[in-house]
């Protein structure tokens, strides 16, 4: 049975006059910022938030995770939402007058709205228990910046904490432009890249920069295997199933007239769909070991695997999109045209669970989304307002999904 307009109404004016709670939680936050997979201000932050709902909450054991499980007043399955809680390596230049005070580190990604969205939704819910057959379990999660935090917690058992399987699974991202304050992007299928790093060394002879003759010389290999890397993604991959290979440091040598022993390149790589994420290295391997063999050289390749492709299950797309704009209204939802070549570890909850990961605009009131400061930008500000949006809607899925048993 899906909800009504009354309830979702409901949720939507719940939300907003929760508001200055919510984003006092997120100023709160943003001031301690903290990177990877130890979280212990954050967290801290998190369990004072929780401690006047009725929640079974447990903590982490290989992180500064927060697993709290919503149980509703009747018995039915249970469904799972995220927040991310890490911040980045920048030093913060927004002027906000919450602005980070751990040097050096900044939330330049959002994931303090994040964390104080998913409190807000868990508060939605907790006012709404006797009407939830079933349990929500709310995934606070430490290390979404590369360190692979949400494997982490599914690992020590996040999915089956309610003590059975999550049916389906919700998530928010912040977007500090790119999209008008409070409106949700989604799209069904692929909705983010997968991410690889690759480290390759080319492995020559040094010499003299005048005798190259007697060297063997891994520059000029090093520059071929860079075109050879871009012919092989136009080449040897469908049109229609990019690859982005992006060759972003070269490193080699000391000197003008001095021959190195070796070259050195770091890619990354972005793929949009799994065959062709686990077709990328062994091709690529190859056209670096061969160009390589060509000038009687060898090369070694350390293929190192980022996040999956972040695939969002149709169905939930679609319930998301009618809650929505039943909340919001017809311009509170864009259909996104195309994936995101960023990452996102929230892949792996999908490669699990079935459910829809969602961009929500928290672009600054005035600002123009085209030009205002991008995520990971030391300008990235945020718009509170977004914090009525993200929460209203984790909660809407919640209970929507809940309501069909
Ligand atoms: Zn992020």
């Amino acid at each position: 049975m899906a909800l009504d307009d009354r309830t979702l109404t409901a949720l939507r004016d719940d939300a907003t006059r929760e508001l200055p709670r919510t984003a006092a939680l997120r100023h709160a936050l943003h001031r301690v910022p903290e990177t990877g997979l130890d979280l212990p201000a954050t967290q801290r932050l998190v369990l004072d938030a929780l401690a006047d709902l009725d929640l079974e909450v447990t903590t982490g054991r290989s992180l500064s995770s927060v697993t709290a499980v919503l149980r509703g007043a009747r018995p039915g399955p249970t469904v799972l939402l995220r927040g991310d809680m890490d911040g980045l390596p920048v030093t913060e230049d927004t002027g906000e007058d919450f602005t980070s005070q751990h040097a050096g580190v900044m939330h330049a990604c959002g994931h303090d709205l994040h964390v104080a969205g998913l409190v807000a939704a868990a508060r939605l819910l907790a006012a709404r228990r006797d009407e939830i057959a079933g349990s929500v379990v709310l995934m606070f999660q430490p290390g979404e910046e590369g360190h692979h935090g949400a494997r982490l917690m599914i690992e020590e058992g996040v999915l089956d904490a309610s003590g059975e399987r999550a049916v389906a699974a919700y998530g928010v991202h912040v977007m500090s432009a790119g999209i008008p304050t409070g409106v949700v992007a989604c799209r069904p299928g692929t909705f983010m890249a997968a991410s690889d790093t690759v480290r390759v060394t080319v492995h020559g002879r040094g010499g003299h920069g005048s005798k190259p003759y007697l060297a063997a010389d891994p520059v000029p290999v090093a520059a071929e295997v860079v075109l050879a890397l871009q012919a092989m993604v136009t080449r040897q991959f469908d049109v229609f199933d990019p690859v982005v290979v992006t060759v972003g440091r070269i490193a080699a040598g000391t000197k003008d007239n001095v021959i190195p022993d070796d070259a050195h390149l770091d890619a990354t790589v972005r793929t949009f769909s799994e065959a062709t994420h686990a077709a990328v290295p062994e091709r690529l391997a190859r056209v670096v070991e061969h160009v390589a063999a060509a000038h009687g050289m060898t090369a070694t390749v350390d293929y190192r695997r980022g996040y999956p492709v972040t695939v969002n299950h149709a169905p939930e797309v679609d319930r998301a999109r009618r809650l929505t704009r039943q909340m919001m209204g017809e311009a509170g939802w864009v259909d996104a045209r195309d994936p995101v070549p960023g990452a996102e570890d929230f892949s792996y909850v999908l490669q699990e669970v079935p459910g829809a990961f969602v961009f929500v605009g928290a672009t600054p009131p005035g600002e123009d989304p085209a030009a205002a400061a991008y995520n990971h930008s030391p300008r990235a500000r945020f718009a509170d307002e977004a914090l009525v949006t993200g929460p209203a809607v984790l909660a809407a899925l919640a209970l929507d999904r809940l309501a069909e048993g």
